[in-house]
């Protein structure tokens, strides 16, 4: 099984003040069989790489542009990131799907892009709530899977994001026969997909994560970590998700 990921998202939170959570993160972690990385602000990727440098959390952007370099006011090219000391990168979150119009086939070309420069991508898939009530969930989710992984994934390092939309910031979350269902549609996505490296591939839960019930869902069949937005944003609370695993 892949090496159990759990990742923290910051959204649009967070300042040079809070990089004490991130290194007192780093100093909780213990003996954690888990890989941990915090994905802060573009503006935070460079001081907070530098202050994790000697330690065992991982720094990710929260989305790249596709393109190397050009005249894209407000962007950040996936090399920019990883000038600036990240190793991963989220793409394709629901707030960007949705805020920003990114489709399937966009979420392709910055996965491509992440690879082009080493970023390790996580790439985000997730059903709406009107979609789950009209039983499309898999359908969706598995459709994302093909729309938004590029071929060049082959035989590299990435990881996948399941996060129901509706269970983001809203202290709702699927039940684990519902978590369990859609990661062994995304796992046989994968295999036919990939192949036998499919099966590396850490398949990520995200959406209302939180201390209380991080060990249910991280031991369900299937969940190879997950992506956790507000409870990251304080170490006490990433540190008793990281504990779970
Ligand atoms: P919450 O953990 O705040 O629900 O956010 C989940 C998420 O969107 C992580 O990318």
């Amino acid at each position: 099984a892949p090496t159990p990921l759990i990742a923290g998202n910051w959204k649009m939170n967070g300042d040079s003040a809070s990089l004490g959570e991130a290194l007192a993160t780093a100093a909780g972690l213990g003996s954690t069989k888990a890989r941990v990385a915090i994905c802060p602000s573009a503006t935070l990727v460079s001081r907070m790489s530098d202050a994790l440098k000697a330690t065992n959390v991982q720094v990710g952007g929260q989305d790249c542009r596709a393109e190397l370099s050009g005249a894209y006011t407000g962007d950040v090219a996936a090399e920019q990131l990883a000038d600036a000391g990240a190793e991963l990168v989220i793409l394709g979150h629901s707030e960007r799907r949705a805020g920003y119009g990114e489709t399937n086939a966009l979420v392709a070309a910055k996965t491509q892009a992440a690879l082009r420069a080493g970023l390790e991508p996580i790439v985000c898939v997730g059903e709406t709530l009107d979609e789950r009530k009209a039983g499309k969930a898999l359908e969706i989710v598995t459709g994302q899977v093909r729309g938004s992984l590029p071929a060049e994934l082959a035989g590299q390092a990435f990881s996948v994001a399941y996060e129901p939309v509706w269970a983001i910031g809203t202290g709702l979350t699927p039940s684990t026969e519902e978590i369990v269902e859609v990661h062994r549609a995304i796992r046989a996505t994968l295999n036919e997909i990939f192949g036998a490296h499919g099966a590396t591939v850490a398949i990520l839960y995200g959406g209302s994560v939180k201390p209380a019930n991080a060990a249910e869902i991280l031991h369900a069949d299937e969940v190879g970590g997950a992506l956790v937005g507000g409870a990251s944003l304080k170490a006490a609370d990433f540190l008793g998700i990281i504990a779970a695993v």
